[in-house]
């Protein structure tokens, strides 16, 4: 049965020492009752805790981490079927394939390629997460080096690729303490491949080709003691991939499945760049939580980051830019002081805006959690009197001689409130769309 964030704080310890992460014990017990916590990240809790709430707040689907402690990758823990019911909380994490055919001189050019690859977008890095190192040669000392080659060269974590015993445990022990990913356990391998994950205290990816034989084939594993397993059943085709996606998800989450409470590894490879694109999407979006590409290029990696990265904010905390006065180009005290919201995608436009026009400004950006300028004045968050506190308090006053703000055209209405809240300063109303500041401010130059 379901234990209330109540019952649950009854049985904490109620010493409030945040070693949990979080600074009270209340605040802990309502995590666990919305599973989205694990009890052991207490370290005080007591047995009979341990007893009642352990399986009552057990996350649905696990937290499984991978790779070495710099480039630690954690996936699962997710609560909800749909965005819009409250948050995803680890994204997809993205890893790019290799082969121990390719030749050593290759593999170093690749795994440059994926250390370096950044795409910076609203702020945020995006990267890639996670190398795959495929045995296609089937031998030993081939793997071993490719793997050795990758994990140096990407600096990121691994999921080891074969169906070898013998080429599998010689990567375990090149990559000991790094915490790769073993692909795969099946029904053929699990005692052999399930004894070298409990060896090499390795996550490891269970495939099979049915959600019912991925059951018994978890359910073997748990039995060995090993907790941290990734789902995959490979499917013949996208749409049958999805399906299964979608069968685990909802096994895990809405029936408390326990064989299925895990994440899930899928594939998108191929030549054609437009099907693998398409495929990689639906994953991201429906329920992937290691998505697996063999391709670097430029055109298939951007939708794909842009997608995971609209897909994993949390709609109920926008992405946002510290409130504060940017100075933009190298503005002086003649420049004009412009003023928007905190929502990063706002301040990004609007400062991206106005480096183009090559006038120099300073962006007085307001605290309005995140929000948009429409949103963020209909929810009373960018009021002329709001705005006129934060330029008082900013200091922005003492640098400059002209005492001119442009507030954004949406939010015209707030100019006479914002003329009574600073006195001394003309308001003057800008346009509605950030496209359209460059000849704006250019002309306000000119006068
Ligand atoms: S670690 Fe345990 S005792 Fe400390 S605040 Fe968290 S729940 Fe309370």
């Amino acid at each position: 049965m379901a234990l209330t964030g109540l019952n649950i704080f009854k049985l904490l310890p109620k010493t409030n020492c945040g070693e949990c992460g979080v600074p009270t014990c209340m605040a802990f017990a309502m995590k666990l009752a919305a599973k989205n916590a694990d009890l052991s990240a207490c370290p005080y809790a007591s047995e009979e805790a341990k007893k009642t709430i352990g399986a009552a707040s057990k996350p649905p689907i696990r937290l499984v981490k991978i790779g070495p402690a710099d480039a630690e990758v954690a996936v699962g823990n997710e609560t909800v079927m749909f965005r819009h019911e409250k948050t995803f909380v680890h994204q997809t994490a993205i890893a790019v394939s290799f082969s121990d055919m390719q030749p050593l001189d290759e593999l170093r050019h690749r795994t440059a390629e994926v250390r370096e690859y950044c795409l910076e977008r609203v702020g945020e890095k995006l990267r890639i997460d996670l190398a795959l190192v495929e045995n296609t040669t089937g031998a030993v000392d081939p793997f071993v080096a490719a793997v050795r080659a990758v994990a140096g060269g990407t600096g990121r974590g691994i999921i080891l690729q074969s169906d070898g015993a013998e080429a599998m445990e010689a990567a375990l022990k090149a990559l000991a303490g790094q915490r790769p990913l073993i692909h795969a356990a099946t029904m053929d391998n699990v005692e052999i491949f399930g004894a070298l994950a409990k060896q090499y205290k390795a996550p490891m990816v269970a495939s099979a080709a049915t959600v019912e034989e991925l059951a018994s084939l978890t359910t073997k594993l748990a039995a060995m003691g090993i907790e941290d397993i990734v789902l995959e059943v490979p499917g013949e085709n996208p749409a049958a991939v999805l399906q299964n996606n979608t069968i685990l998800r909802k096994m895990a989450l809405r029936s408390n499945f326990e064989p299925l409470g895990y994440p899930i590894l899928n594939f998108a490879v191929g030549e054609d760049m437009a099907s693998l694109v398409a495929d990689a999407s639906t994953f991201i979006l429906k329920y992937a939580s290691i998505l697996v590409v063999d391709t670097l290029q430029y055109q298939a990696l951007l939708p794909l980051m842009m997608l995971r990265q609209n897909i994993y904010t949390d709609p109920q905390k926008p992405i946002q830019v510290e409130p504060k006065v940017y100075p933009i180009g190298e503005p002086g005290s003649k420049s004009p002081v412009l003023v928007t919201t905190n929502f990063s995608l706002t301040y990004f436009l609007v400062s991206g805006e106005i480096e183009n026009s090559g006038v120099p400004a300073h962006l007085a950006i307001i605290e309005s959690e995140g929000m948009s300028v429409l949103t963020a004045w209909a929810a009373g968050k960018f009021s002329g009197a709001k705005v006129g506190t934060f330029i008082k308090a900013s200091g922005i006053e003492s640098q400059v001689a002209t005492r001119r703000i442009i507030i954004p055209g949406y939010v015209a209405q707030i100019s006479g409130e914002l003329e009574e809240a600073l006195p001394g300063w003309e308001v003057v109303v800008g346009p509605q769309e950030a496209a359209d500041l460059g000849p704006f401010l250019k002309l306000q130059a000119a006068q």
